[in-house]
């Protein structure tokens, strides 16, 4: 049995469209469809789509002719076409309905760059896409044409990132980072890459899932100047996986650069098993490692892609173990507020005694491992590993209290709340309210 080939497809009023034209990137940019006119050129539109792409203040609407060719246009709710055209659903409010519902802005220590966890940022870079996603988590400043990072916020970025060395990981996001001029983008990685204590650079970008053609060999030898460069697309569905994406990662792979995928789950779209078993087993192939599966967000405009957390579990327990464990992305909730990426699966540890855990398989084979009873533990005071933590003092979470001293972390008001007799329990002083206590601390 031979490997089924990935399709290459154009839409029939771009037949005859020179091969020149079609494979070049800037060709594909400046013709993006964006108006009921143009686009129903391609596809007859539905009366909810018409609806939704004549209401003002709609998210940006555009798609390249590549990526419009991709979808089957006698299928309404074709993949393709529910994650690029909109519907009137998109107007719709829902419950726990945010703009910004990550809190990016309030993580923001100067504009653009997003400072979440201890020793990696991210770095916005400009609001430009190559097509734009109905379900953009960044829809609050992303596709503005007028609103742009400008040369002074950059600066500030750099001089930010400068001043904080224990950011060891800088991912470029935006937008797309791969739709910035060439000679920009070159900009940003040489002065990311003369920050001594940046180890690596991370790109996340879509344009070779929209624009393939932006790979050039002119751009990945670019790219590959800057390494360790790692970078993540993002496919959603099978039907995007086409030759022209595969020889874009192959590009891309050659020149070094290890690639990742991110997905969104969308109701209608992927929220299905046996397409993400697809999905997945297809990237693979084009060597690109299934990295996250999202939640959808709670982000204005996409309330109908939503879908219980439970559908994301389901996926994760129809992979692992099902499939190679490279195809198995971690499915992640990003948290509401701001707590960042938390990952969800289903339950393998069963049950534990103090010498023994149950663990069940995917296949349901429940088994016991036996614990050892004469188990060393490591010794931190001779590990120079341990000697030489480094770490933010707020952000040792969990690991703090299996790690170190600290024995309970508690919401802000916890102290009030449970202060009620005023007496013998009261606080030795305000500040101590807030701080985890270590042994010995306690009245
Ligand atoms: C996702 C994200 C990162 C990177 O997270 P990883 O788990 O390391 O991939 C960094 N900063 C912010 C704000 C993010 O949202």
């Amino acid at each position: 049995m031979t490997n089924r080939e990935f399709p290459s497809r154009r839409a029939a009023i771009f037949a005859d469209v020179p091969d020149e034209k079609w494979n070049d990137w800037r060709w594909q940019l400046s013709r993006r469809l964006n108006s009921v006119e143009e686009i129903e050129k391609v596809l007859p539109l539905t009366g909810s789509e018409k609806k939704a792409l004549s209401t003002p203040g709609l998210f940006r609407v555009d798609v390249t002719p590549y990526f419009i060719s991709l979808i089957d246009p006698d299928d309404p709710n074709d993949p393709i076409r529910r994650q690029i055209i909109p519907t009137a659903d998109e107007i719709l409010p829902f419950t726990g309905m945010m703009e910004d519902s990550l809190a990016e802005d309030r993580h923001s220590p100067v504009p653009g760059l997003v400072h979440r966890y201890p020793d990696r940022v991210l770095m916005l870079v400009t609001t430009q896409c190559a097509s734009y996603c109905r379900y953009c988590t960044r829809s609050r400043i992303v596709g503005d044409p007028a609103a742009n990072f400008s040369r002074s916020e950059f600066e500030a970025q750099v001089a930010y990132l400068e001043k904080t060395p224990q950011v060891r990981d800088v991912l470029l996001s935006g937008g797309d980072p791969l739709t910035i001029a060439p000679r920009q983008l070159e900009e940003i990685l040489s002065r990311l890459r003369a920050i001594p204590h940046i180890e690596i650079i991370r790109i996340g970008s879509r344009v070779p899932v929209f624009m393939p053609q932006r790979v050039t060999e002119e751009l990945t030898d670019m790219l590959q100047k800057y390494h360790p460069l790692w970078m993540n697309i993002h496919v959603n569905h099978p039907n995007e996986i086409s030759r022209e994406l595969a020889e874009a990662c192959d590009r891309l792979t050659r020149a070094g650069i290890p690639l990742g995928n991110q997905s969104v789950l969308l109701a209608g779209v992927n929220d299905c098993a046996h397409i993400q078993r697809q999905l997945v087993q297809d990237l693979v192939r084009i060597r690109v490692r299934p990295y996250y599966l999202y939640q959808c967000d709670l982000v204005e405009g996409a309330g109908h892609f939503r879908t219980p957390v439970g559908k994301g579990v389901e996926i994760i327990e129809a992979l692992r173990g099902h499939t190679s464990g490279y195809s198995v992305p971690t499915y992640v909730v990003d948290a509401p507020g701001g707590g960042g990426k938390i990952p969800v699966m289903p339950n393998y540890l069963i049950s534990q005694s103090d010498h023994k855990v149950v663990l069940r398989n995917y296949e349901g084979y429940v088994t016991a491992y036996e614990e050892p009873i004469t188990y060393q533990p490591h010794n931190p005071s001779t590990c120079p590993f341990c000697q030489n933590k480094k770490e933010e003092p707020g952000q040792r979470g969990i690991f703090g209290m299996l790690d170190g001293d600290e024995m309970f972390i508690k919401p802000e008001d916890f102290d009030l709340l449970h202060n009620r007799g005023g007496g013998q329990h009261r606080l030795r002083s305000d500040e101590q309210k807030w701080k985890p206590l270590g042994i010995g601390d306690g009245e």
